[in-house]
C-alpha cells in the first residue's frame, strides 16, 4: 500500500498520508519565516506550533494548555494565549471563528485568505485559498463600501472521505 505523497499544501488530510511530514514541514517553514523576519521561534512557540500540527483538526486554547502540561507543568493560560497571538500574527496558524479554535496554516509565507471546510464527523479542517469565492466577496464589499479587517469563510459539513463512508449517514 502506497501512501499519497504528503505536502503541507493542505490538499491531503486523513490517516492515509504521512502526517509526520506535514508537521515537520510546517515547523521548517516557520523556522525559515521567523529567521527572515527577525523574530524568534522560541522553544515554547515551536512546541505550541507542533502541538497544533499534531493533526488536521482544530484545537481549542484550553486543550492546547492540557497538551502542553507534560512539557511544562507550570505553563499558564496567559502564556498560551500570548504564544497563540504570536503564531497568528506571523500567519503560522489561523483562528477558526465558528469553533473558537486554531489550526495550522497550510500556506504560510504567502498572503492568502481562507476558505475553511470543517468536517463535523472526523473534525478535520481543510484550508483552501478559494480564490474565485474571495474575488466575488471582494467585489461585494467594494460595492458596499466596506473595508474588511479579516476575511475567512467557514463551511461545516462532511469531508470527501466521510461522505463516502456508509457509517457516516446518520
Ligand atoms: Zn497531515
Ligand atoms: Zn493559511
Ligand atoms: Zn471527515
Amino acid at each position: 500500500m502506497q501512501a499519497p505523497e504528503a505536502t503541507v499544501s493542505g490538499q491531503q488530510t486523513g490517516l492515509t498520508h504521512d502526517h509526520a511530514h506535514c508537521q515537520d514541514e510546517a515547523v521548517r517553514i516557520a523556522e525559515r519565516l521567523c529567521l527572515e523576519r527577525g523574530v524568534r521561534l522560541t522553544p515554547i512557540r515551536r512546541k505550541l506550533l507542533e502541538l497544533i500540527w499534531e493533526n488536521h483538526q482544530a484545537i481549542k486554547a484550553y486543550d492546547l494548555l492540557e497538551k502542553f502540561r507534560p512539557f511544562d507543568h507550570a505553563i499558564k493560560p496567559a502564556t498560551i494565549y500570548r504564544t497563540l497571538d504570536f503564531l497568528l500574527e506571523q500567519g503560522l496558524i489561523h483562528r477558526v471563528e465558528s469553533l473558537n479554535a486554531f489550526i495550522g496554516c497550510s500556506h504560510s509565507g504567502q498572503p492568502h485568505e481562507q476558505l475553511l471546510l470543517l468536517c463535523e464527523r472526523c473534525h478535520e479542517v481543510e484550508e483552501r485559498p478559494g480564490r474565485a469565492i474571495m474575488a466575488a466577496v471582494a467585489l461585494e464589499l467594494e460595492q458596499a463600501g466596506f473595508t474588511p479587517y479579516r476575511k475567512a469563510i467557514e463551511i461545516h459539513g462532511l469531508c470527501a472521505r466521510c461522505v463516502t463512508d456508509p457509517t457516516s449517514l446518520v
